[in-house]
């Protein structure tokens, strides 16, 4: 067995980037170091903060539950609750919200969850249905993302905590850079907020995906091995296709891919400079009808939704 680099104990981990064995515990400690320092450098938890974390069931979620848990109990001046969104897709997100109840009833934390049939009239099992030319994910995205900041701004809630890792980051990246989509690059770190939008922090954006897979196994966190039913249709799943093999070969080139967008970012143009109210239902929209509304009308909804 090979030992960890800090101590005598047995490595749980290689960290082929910083050519680093870890024992579980050195391991565990350095995930929250990182997620700490992260939260500090972008100046993410304010006082006066009432932070909404967005929890999907995944292992992502429950790590970023956990450590902002620990981080905020102590304190006194700033709030945390949860929000969930179900997006209506059966066998898989029903069962992951299920295990995200007991998790979040074990905190003593506020829960709020937001279905897709309420809020937006349709789930995605039936939009799937009706064969768009758009990957399912398109959809889910917009209305995820919508439902969320409603009920965070309905909440008085200042900032939405999300469990974006390391990969999703350099996976936005990369797939907008091959899109050649530079508005969308330039909002994956926005430089100002905009009315109407709950700003969302990312506080694991520097952890590699597979630390935290580790880290929820030791953590005996609940983790489902079930994938989303319509991921695979999806440009994403490519990228991470892409970037694993990279990484087997470059080990630490996520990290360069993000360091390169932050030295970038700056001289990028503000994409949201023209935001108005969306013409339909009033939320912030780059164009004269938002994303939510476009995609609605374009889905046969039923008419029950709040
Ligand atoms: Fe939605 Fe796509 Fe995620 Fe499935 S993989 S939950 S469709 S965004």
């Amino acid at each position: 067995m090979i030992r960890c680099d800090k101590c005598s104990n047995d490595a749980v981990i290689y960290q082929r980037y910083a050519g680093m064995h870890l024992c579980e515990n050195h391991f565990k400690a350095d995930v929250v170091r990182k997620i700490k320092k992260t939260i500090r450098k972008y100046g993410m938890v304010k006082s006066g903060d009432k932070i909404a974390v967005a929890l999907s069931g995944g292992k992502d979620s429950f790590l970023l539950l956990k450590i902002l848990h620990e981080i905020i109990t102590p304190r006194r001046d700033v709030e945390l609750f949860v929000i969930s969104v179900d997006e209506g897709i059966a066998g898989y997100r029903d069962e992951l919200l299920s295990e995200a109840q007991r998790f979040v009833e074990r905190m003593g934390l506020f829960h709020k969850t937001g279905t897709f049939a309420e809020k937006i009239g349709i789930t995605m099992d039936e939009i799937v249905k009706q064969n768009f030319r758009e990957a399912p994910c398109s959809f889910c995205g917009v209305f995820r993302k919508m439902i969320t900041n409603k009920i965070a701004r309905e909440m008085g809630a200042t900032k939405v905590a999300t469990g974006h890792n390391l990969d999703d980051e350099a996976q936005s990246v990369l797939m907008n850079y091959l899109k050649g989509d530079i508005n969308r690059l330039s909002r994956l770190m926005p430089k100002r907020p905009i009315e109407g939008l709950i700003p969302r922090i990312k506080p694991l954006r520097e952890i590699p995906e597979r630390e935290i897979t580790l880290f929820g196994i030791l953590e005996g966190f609940p983790i489902s091995v079930r994938d989303c039913p319509y991921s695979r249709r999806a440009f994403r799943s490519d990228m991470r296709k892409v970037l694993n093999i990279l990484e087997d070969d470059h080990p630490g080139i996520s990290y360069s891919l993000m360091r390169g967008f932050e030295k970038v970012r700056d001289v990028l143009p503000d994409s949201r400079e023209d935001i108005k109210e969306c013409e339909v239902c009033g939320e912030p929209s780059s164009g004269n009808i938002c994303k939510m509304c476009e995609f609605r009308s374009r889905c046969r909804v039923h008419q029950f939704m709040s």
